[in-house]
């Protein structure tokens, strides 16, 4: 169990196994999985195992190495996922940013056109 876990929260539930996902990667600080319901051919949710509800939560002096990592992530597993020709991030906060699951995660979006939505 990570030191901040809401045991209410379904993403808390996907890094303690409650939930099943499909898992394209996990450290000690990070978990990244395919989206129940993508808007893209790939389509990966690469979240902090630490209960964090959004940007808000974080702070430059706190979380910058974090950030940065979720960051970095994405161009790393959409080349793993055999995306090359383009993708999109996207994080999205608060009731007014679309955030349906109220702990952070990064979108990493990629593959052929047309997708879902955009
Ligand atoms: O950014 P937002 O909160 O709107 O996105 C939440 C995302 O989490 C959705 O794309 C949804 O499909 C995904 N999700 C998931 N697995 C779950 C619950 C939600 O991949 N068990």
């Amino acid at each position: 169990m990570t030191a901040r876990h809401d045991p209410n929260c379904i993403f808390c539930k996907i890094v303690a196994g409650q939930i099943p996902s499909r898992k394209v990667y996990e450290d000690d600080d990070l978990l990244a999985f395919h989206d129940i319901a993508p808007w893209a051919p790939q389509h990966v949710l690469v979240i902090p195992k630490e209960h964090i509800e959004s940007l808000y939560d974080t702070t430059p002096e706190q979380h910058q190495a974090l950030l940065g990592r979720m960051l970095a992530l994405a161009p790393v597993l959409m080349k793993q996922l055999g995306v090359t020709g383009g993708f999109r991030v996207l994080v999205n906060n608060g009731p007014d940013g679309r955030q349906e699951v109220p702990h952070l995660h990064l979108h990493a979006m990629g593959g052929p056109r047309p997708w879902a939505k955009g």
